[in-house]
This record gives structure tokens, sequence and C-alpha cells, in this order.
């Protein structure tokens, strides 16, 4: 493997002061903080190169540097020992477990100080060379899911990395983390009426066109899966009912949540499309999605209804960002679509 040319972007020749920082927010960093930020970016973009280098299996390098509230700086890279996703961790997990467990200590030694634990900045970098950077990084869907909380990140959490786009001009990307997170305002219900009025986005109305599907078909994709949802005894463990559908063709596949423990337990929707991946001998198109159940939510535990982690794995190869979104809220029936639940900002390109 060739040798790196960073030259350009060793800090003594760079002007950070110069290097713009694009967001959607106007944020104001201070010259200090940006020259913090881009050391970060560096050292985990050196990380993650070396972390190809020594050989981890998917050939693919990241690290990411966070700052925590306390303004302390952890940083880790993705660690794969194996090709399945159990044995993974990515570059964001790794750090964040580092600060996690970083802050924990310090409060074990000196509990007076309390122990208040937030992530304030994501650095992530990539081992792709800096000088062929284009899109900016992003977390992946695992991560998202494990992101989607309030107990260690909040509002505010900001993500950065580099990026160069088509002047190739180098620069910071700066992104709310809130922002690639489904509708967090958005609460499903487990109380079903067929007389709920049905609200549909206009990227959604789009899709109905696309795949010729009607209000009449919405309703009976959700009697289903709410008809399921009363039969579901399966779930004695957890406590937590959640049903999924997944409409193709002309027809509908439904699938109970099943619990093996607490915490684990078969996830519905991507039960259901393996399911009809196999009846349709992997020429499956899903047009639309459907969830049913009950939300655990409060200030400080979300277990939601809808996995982000399913909803990453179908939308890349048998569903879409146009994909229909069915859900069932308190007062109404949301109908959307998987890319605006999940926005991708981001195309992960794996390639192993
Ligand atoms: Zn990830």
């Amino acid at each position: 493997m060739a040798e790196e040319k960073i030259s350009l972007e060793t800090i003594s020749e760079v002007d950070i002061e110069k290097i713009p920082v694009i967001s959607d927010y106007g944020i104001d960093l201070s010259l200090e903080e940006k020259i913090e930020i881009y050391n970060k970016l560096l050292e985990a973009h050196k990380l993650a190169k070396t972390n190809v280098k020594v050989g981890n299996v998917t050939n693919r390098g990241f690290a990411t540097y966070v700052c925590t509230n306390k303004n302390k700086w952890s940083l880790g890279t993705n660690f794969n020992n194996t090709r399945n996703d159990i044995s993974s961790v990515c570059g964001e997990r790794s750090a964040i477990l580092s600060a996690y467990n970083y802050a924990l200590v310090s409060y074990m030694k000196n509990p007076q100080s309390g122990f208040d634990f937030k992530i304030k900045y994501m650095c992530m970098s990539s081992n792709i060379d800096i000088n062929d950077y284009y899109d900016f990084i992003v977390p992946c869907e695992d991560c998202l899911s494990w992101l989607n909380t309030n107990r260690c990140f909040d509002e505010d959490t900001m993500i950065f990395s580099f990026v160069r786009k088509e002047d190739r001009i180098l620069k910071i990307s700066a992104t709310k983390l809130v922002d690639l997170l489904p509708y967090r305002i958005v609460k499903t219900s487990s109380i079903y009426s067929e007389n709920k009025d049905i609200k549909t986005t206009p990227l959604a109305q789009k899709s109905l066109l696309k795949f010729k599907i009607d209000k009449n078909i919405i309703k009976n994709i959700l009697f289903k899966t709410y008809e399921a949802y009363k039969n579901n005894n399966l779930v004695k463990i957890s406590g937590q009912n959640i049903i999924a559908s997944v409409f193709f063709g002309d027809e509908i596949m439904t699938f109970k949540k099943l619990d093996w423990t607490k915490r684990w337990f078969v996830e519905p929707l991507e039960h259901a499309c393996a399911e009809a991946m196999q009846k349709t001998d992997g020429n499956l198109e899903i047009k639309a999605v459907c969830y049913f159940g009950d939300e655990y939510n409060n200030s400080e535990i979300k277990d939601g209804v809808v996995s982000i982690k399913t909803l990453g794995r179908i939308r890349q190869k048998h569903a879409s960002g146009d994909t229909l979104l069915i859900l069932n809220l308190e007062n109404e029936i949301l109908v959307t679509t998987i890319g605006e639940y999940l926005p991708k900002k981001f195309v992960q390109g794996y390639k192993i």
C-alpha cells in the first residue's frame, strides 16, 4: 500500500482557521475548538489507518474521538474480529465505551463529584486517504440504534468529520446526531381504532402512487398487524409486544416479536422480511412496512417500537428510502417513508 501523502494536512502547514465548517445550524466554533476538532479528526484518521494496517477483517477502518460534557476526550476504533455483526463494534461505540468506563472509574474514586455523563462531540474519521475524502461520515444504522437514547446523548450532541465534496476543498462538517435519528416526537400507540385519520407525508404520497397503494390497503395492513398484536402470547419475558408486517406483491407477511430473554428477541420486521425473501426466492420488493406495538418510553430509557437496525438492513437491498412506513399513533395513522424516518446522509460503501 502506498504511503499516504498527508503533508498538506499536517498541522504546521494547514491554516486551520481558513478551513470551512459546513453545517445546517450556523455553528460557531472558537478557533481553539476548531483546532482541537481538526486535530482529533486527524488523529482518529491515523488510528483508523493503523487499524487496517494491522489487519482487521473488514479492511475498513473507522475511528472516533468523543468528547464528554466534562471535556474528556476518548478515542476508539472499529473492532472486527469476525465478519458477523455480533462480533463487531464500530469506532464510535468503541470510543463511547472508553469514555464511559473512564467516567465511571472517576466517579468510583470520587463519588462526591456525582455521575453525569453525556457525549458532546463525536469526531469521526475513516482510513480513506485524506486526499480522497468525499462525503462526510455518520454512524451506521447499528450505531444509530444504539445512540437513539436520551441517556448519554442529547439534542446538542454534534458529529464532526472531514469532507471535500465536488470542489475538493477540505472542510469540516458538523451534523447534529438528532438529525440522523428517527422522529423523536413521533410516539406510536397500541390503541387501535379503524376510525383514525390517515396522515400521509408528501414523500409518502409519491410512494403510494409508485407502488399503487391506496388507503384501503394501508388500513388492511394495519389491521392485520393489529390482529397479530392481539394474539401474541410470545412476549411474556420482556412484556413488550411488537408486531411488524411487510407488504410485497399483493401479500402481507406478518411476524411477532419473540422473546428469548429480556434483551434477546427475534426482531419482527427482520423475520417478516426474511420469510418474504424466502417466499419470493430472493426477488423481493418491499412496498410497505407496518409496525404496531408497545412503546416503552420515558425521559431516561427509550425502547422504541421501530427497529432502526432492521430498517437499515432492509434498505440495503429489498426495500429503499421510498418504501412506505405505516405507524399507528395515538390520534392518527402516520404514513411516511423509510427515507424520511431514517435519513440516510452517508453511504457506508462496505465492500467485503
Ligand atoms: Zn456503526
